[in-house]
Parts: structure tokens; sequence; C-alpha cells
């Protein structure tokens, strides 16, 4: 390690919602200069000003924040580097490109479109490079002032040197480029609007950047980003690239993967938890170097280290970030859990808080939900935290994603339940003999009183009537699907137990009905 402090930087572009693989990039970073009491920036590049939205900038932020990955300076955190986009960057890009100009490294090229395809399938023909051919190299200073002047139309080339870039990659080593084939590449549309490659140069070093942590696709950029700053004097910050995510085709995840969420936002609102998806991205491309494969952000800080990062390709595999995710619902605190649900609850339609109207309820994750009352939105009944509470921990073990909760908590909020009559039979019993079984349950279940409703006695009163018939499905099936409607669910007890006696009775009763 170096002896500069350590800074280290996330860059994304705010021109689509923040990706998966973004996310990863700013955990390491995140995880590195937790490690090495460093700062983590995060700095939006936004010079593709067609492209770049401010509603992804607000989705790169909200990811950021609802990840965990808290950074030191960026674009609402005002640090000594800012400002913290680029499109607020000009008169930084104006300085250094007017010096590259000055010392002829760089010239304005005023070749049309036409002109370089044109070479370029001569070069083609011949087999060769395909690089510029450096006609607007010659063209004096005055020269290239009065076309300007006149109003012809120009980028900004870098007149690159040609010779071999070596850099040490911390995790791949010693990597060689020939620059031979990059050309003399265009580095700015005009004086103040860099492309990529130069204003991440320039920033990084205004920033102070010391490590780069990126993914492996921008391994080309870093010889270009080392020869731009030898020309502008700069010593370049250390490089690491992070291993590529791979489908579980083993083909480079792309944002437009069918088999997975690319953003971020998606997970959130699937009902993923952040600590799962932390851990989950933590394990793509990162490993403690034994079978452990729970961590907390904070113990990620701890264990993290950069020679335990591998450079082949990581397998972004959902079936495991449903089990992590299952895993982290499980060991929540049911009060937590709760709170994390009602936002799905809400949003599903089953209940309202009694200070709003069910849409206008934020999924907001931190939000204390605890403290409010609920209605049903069918039937208007009035529940209060703990009640959701209740229904919730008969799921706890089952539940995967949050979203899940509506689909199986839903038969509490509803007013009549609507299934076929056939579901209630049981399978070793014939339609007939239902009626009499309804009336049975009915019986037994009248004779609970209201102080005694609890499952563990509702369970001895039926079981010991299961048990006579010696077929206990004969009862329980029907009990259970007459209250819940549903051919999975809880068990019999508990949700009678949450439903209430006079719930669970009149369920009896529909049901009877229905034959
Ligand atoms: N804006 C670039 C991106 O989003 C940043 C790459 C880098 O880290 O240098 O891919």
């Amino acid at each position: 390690m170096s002896e500069s402090p350590v800074r280290v930087r996330m860059a994304p572009s705010p021109t689509g919602p923040f990706h998966i693989g973004s996310a990863r990039t700013a955990l390491f970073n995140y995880l590195f200069a937790k490690r090495y009491q460093g700062k983590f920036i995060v700095r939006i590049e936004d010079t593709d000003l067609e492209r770049s939205k401010p509603e992804w900038e607000e989705n790169i932020k909200e990811s950021l924040n609802w990840l965990g990955l808290n950074y030191d300076e960026g674009p609402d955190k005002a640090g000594e580097f800012g400002p913290y986009r680029q499109s607020e960057r000009k008169a930084i890009y104006k300085k250094y490109l007017a010096r590259l100009i000055e010392t002829k490294q760089a010239y304005y090229c005023f070749c049309s479109a036409e002109e370089l395809e044109a070479h370029r399938q001569y070069l083609v023909s011949q087999g060769l490079p395909q690089v510029y051919s450096e006609k607007c190299q010659s063209l004096s200073p005055v020269e290239a002032e009065k076309k300007r002047a006149e109003g012809e139309r120009c980028v900004i080339r870098f007149r690159a040197p040609k010779k071999d870039v070596a850099f040490e990659d911390l995790l791949r080593g010693k990597i060689k480029y020939d620059t031979a084939t990059f050309g003399d590449m265009v580095i700015a549309k005009d004086l103040e609007t860099p492309l990529y490659n130069l204003a991440c140069v320039i920033d990084d070093f205004e920033m102070k950047i010391s490590h780069i942590l990126r993914g492996e696709e921008h391994l080309s950029n870093t010889p270009k980003q080392i020869l731009l700053a030898w020309a502008l004097g700069i010593q370049p910050p250390q490089f690491l690239h992070l291993p590529l995510i791979l489908n579980q085709q083993r083909a480079k995840l792309s944002k437009r993967d069918p088999s997975i969420a690319a953003k971020v936002s998606d997970y959130k609102e699937q009902g993923y938890l952040p600590e799962a998806v932390v851990n989950f991205i933590a394990l793509l491309g990162w490993n403690p170097g034994d079978d452990r494969e729970f961590f907390s952000l904070s113990e990620l800080v701890n264990e993290f280290s950069i020679e335990r990062l591998q450079t082949s390709g990581a397998v972004f595999n959902v079936q495991k970030l449903d089990w992590l995710n299952g895993f982290y619902i499980r060991k929540m605190p049911l009060a937590e859990l709760t709170n994390r649900c009602v936002p799905f609850l809400i949003q599903s339609g089953l209940i309202a808080p009694l200070w709003g109207k069910a849409e206008a309820a934020p999924l907001v994750y931190s939000s204390d939900f605890t403290v409010l009352e609920y209605e049903a939105v069918e039937t208007k009944e009035k529940y209060k935290f703990s009640d959701l509470a209740r229904m919730i921990a008969l799921y706890q073990e089952r539940l995967k994603k949050l979203i899940e909760i509506s689909e199986l908590i839903d038969l509490f909020f509803q007013k009549e339940l609507n299934y076929p009559t056939e579901l209630l039979v049981w399978k070793k019993m014939e339609r007939g003999e239902l009626s009499p079984v309804l009336n049975q349950l009915e019986t037994l279940l009248l004779r609970i009183q209201e102080g005694d409703w609890i499952k563990e006695k509702l369970e001895k009163a039926i079981m010991v009537e299961a048990e006579k018939i010696g077929d206990r499905g004969r009862l329980l099936w029907p009990l259970r699907v007459a209250l819940s409607g549903k051919t999975a669910s809880a068990g019999p007890f508990e949700i009678a137990e949450v439903l209430g006696r006079r719930k669970t009775i009149q369920r009896i009763k529909e049901a009877q009905k229905k034959l």
C-alpha cells in the first residue's frame, strides 16, 4: 500500500437505473475505504448530457443508501474536492484541455465522418489496426483557429505517444498494452466537454483518488487513462479490476439479462433485504478463504481483503440470493420483519395505514410503522401493528421475499374467501362426506370459549376427535382450507388463533354454505 491516504471512488453514469454490478463495485470500494480508514467518494459522470437524467442520479443515490453504502463525499455530501458532478466541472476540464493543446499533446480534428470511415475501411482491407490517420496533426494552430472561427465542426484528439504502457493491477499483476492500436483518440468534443477517459483522469487526480477499483470491462480504458495522465504530468492512481459478473450460462452479465433483475431498485421492490443483497454481491468475486457464507456489512468491513478477490468471472446465482434472503428473514426479530413487510401489505392494497390512502404510502424501509394503526381495505376492520406481527409470524419460516407476504396473509383481511368447493375435500374422502365433517368442526369449535381460544387448546380439542377417526386429514384438511382458502398455508390451529373465534366459526359456516 502506498503512503498517501486511501481515497476511492465510484463513478456511475446516470444514464439508467443503478445496476447490480455497479452495486458490487460500490461495495468493494466502500469496503476498501473502510478497511484502510480511507474515504469513499461518489462522482456522477454525467458528461453525456443527452442520456444523463436527474432521476437516474436519484436512483443511484437511493440504491446506495438502501444498501447502506454511505459515502463520505458526493453530489449531496459536500467535500473538499467538489463539485462531484462532472457537468459542474467544465472550468476545470477547460484548464487541462487548454494545456494539452498548448503543449501540442492534443489537437483539433476536422475530419468528417465519411473521411474517417473511408480511412477505416482502407485499414481493414490492409489488415491494419483501425486507428486515426493523424491527418489533422499537421494543422498549424493558426489554421485550426481559422477553421474553428468559420464554424467547422471539430473534436479534440490526443496525440498518443506510441509506446508500451505497463501497469501493476493490484489483483492481476503486471499488465502491458501496445498503445499503437489506440491511435490518436478523441478526448473531447470541445474545451468544456471532455469524453469519459479524459474527464476521469482529471477528476481522479483533482479528487486525490488513490486507488481505482472498477470492473474488468474497464481494463482496456486503463492504458488510455495512463497515457493521458502522463501527458498531464499526473501520477496515475493504483488500479484494481474486479472480475466480470457472469450469468448462469457463464456469459458476461448484461444489463438486459432476462434471468436476473438488473436494477438494484428491483431487488428492493421484490422484497429482498439489503442485508442479503450486500452479502450476496460481496461473494461475487470475493471469498473469506473458508466456507463461511453469511456476512453483515460490518463483518465484511473487518474481513475484506483484496488478496481474497478472484480474477475469474463470478457467477450470479439468483437461487443463492433467494436462499440468503430467506436466511436473513428467518433470523430477523419479528417486529423488524413486520416493519419491513408493512409497505408491501400497503402497496398490495390489503391494508391502509389509518393516516392516509394506501397509494400514498411510501415503500420506505427505514420508516417506523410500529406506531401506526391499520385498516383492512376490504372489511374496514382495524388492526394494530402487533396483529400484523402475529400473522407474519406464521410465515417467517417460509418467506423468501417480502413481497410474498401479501399472498400469504391476505386471508386474514378478506371478507369472504374465494376458493373452489372441491378444495375442501380431503384426498381420502368423498365430497358427500364433507357436510357432516364441517358440522362436526363447527360443533367442536363452538365449544371452545373466547378465553380458551389459543392454538394449543384448539389443537387439543380437535386432535382428540381426529385421532378417534383415525385419519387426521379428514378434519384438519377441510378445517385448514375453510380458514385459509388455500392449497398451502400455515397450520389450521395457528390460523384459527390469529383469526379469532368469531371469524373462524364464520368461515366454517361459509364453507358449509358452499356445499
Ligand atoms: N462512468 C463509468 C461507468 O459508469 C466509470 C468507470 C470508472 O470507474 O472509471 O462505467
